[in-house]
């Protein structure tokens, strides 16, 4: 193809094309930053061929402080507060969710809202306290309207997510949802075909069930839940 020789010549070029477009159709592009960001993640390898470097020995104020006033993803434009996680640092069992909501996003702490005293009745139903456990989520900032987070921002943000794992390691962790379940798990298999039974990530048992919001929505739920949870609890060997 010949290259035009001149700024005039390649504007020409430009504006003919554009004309053909409109002839076609075309009214426009979606030039958005969430646009872009989903057609950039079609070129990145699907997460099962990424490898997350984690370091040996990290605290979790080095991961948070690593973090930092983090803009590695979209969803840093709509944030209010960066949502790390909360609970004891050498916690037997992990409590891993989505995403921040709204009130998490206002306060800076996961699982505050009326998913997350939900979450705390079950908690305290398995005799701990939430100080006993680590309560976290996949993406550390609030995805808008609360959608589910896009791969390529669990991909931006998974990297913590593992370290915060990879520092506390609990003897379980209860993943909370499909997209946790889907991260940790890295599958696309649905939470009704995963959950109820143990599965492994690096070495550490994971139980998926469903996520509390989804309770709130469809209470029948909550005994299934109860099934899942009681399988922590014997493998915690926490009397019922
Ligand atoms: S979601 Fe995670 S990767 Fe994205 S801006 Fe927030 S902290 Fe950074």
């Amino acid at each position: 193809m010949d290259l035009p020789d001149t700024l005039d010549d390649a504007l020409l070029a430009l504006r003919h094309g554009l004309a053909q477009m409109a002839r076609w159709g075309c009214r426009g592009f979606d030039c958005s930053e969430q646009t872009r960001s989903t057609l950039a993640s079609w070129d990145r390898p699907p997460l099962s061929a990424q490898t997350v470097q984690i370091p040996e020995h990290e605290r979790l104020e080095d991961i948070r402080n690593d973090l930092g006033d983090c803009r590695r993803c979209f969803l840093a434009g709509g944030r209010t507060r960066l949502v790390f996680g909360e609970g004891h640092a050498q916690a037997e069992l992990v409590f891993v969710g989505e995403g921040p909501g709204f009130e998490e996003d206002r306060s800076g702490q996961p699982f505050v809202g009326p998913a997350g005293q939900l979450l705390t009745r079950i908690i305290e139903a398995m005799h701990l306290s939430r100080d006993q456990v680590y309560i976290c989520n996949v993406v550390k900032c609030r995805p808008p309207e609360n959608r589910n987070p896009l791969p390529e921002e669990i991909g931006a943000c998974r990297p913590f997510l593992e370290r915060q794992l990879s520092a506390i390691r609990p003897k379980a962790i209860c993943a909370l949802g499909a997209v946790a379940t889907r991260t940790l798990l890295d599958t696309d298999a649905p939470i009704s075909a995963l959950r109820g039974r143990f599965h492994d990530y690096r070495g550490i048992k994971v139980m998926p069930t469903f996520h509390p919001s989804y309770l709130l929505r469809n209470p029948d739920q909550k005994r299934v839940v109860w099934e899942d949870v009681k399988k922590i609890m014997a493998l915690l060997r926490i009397p019922l």
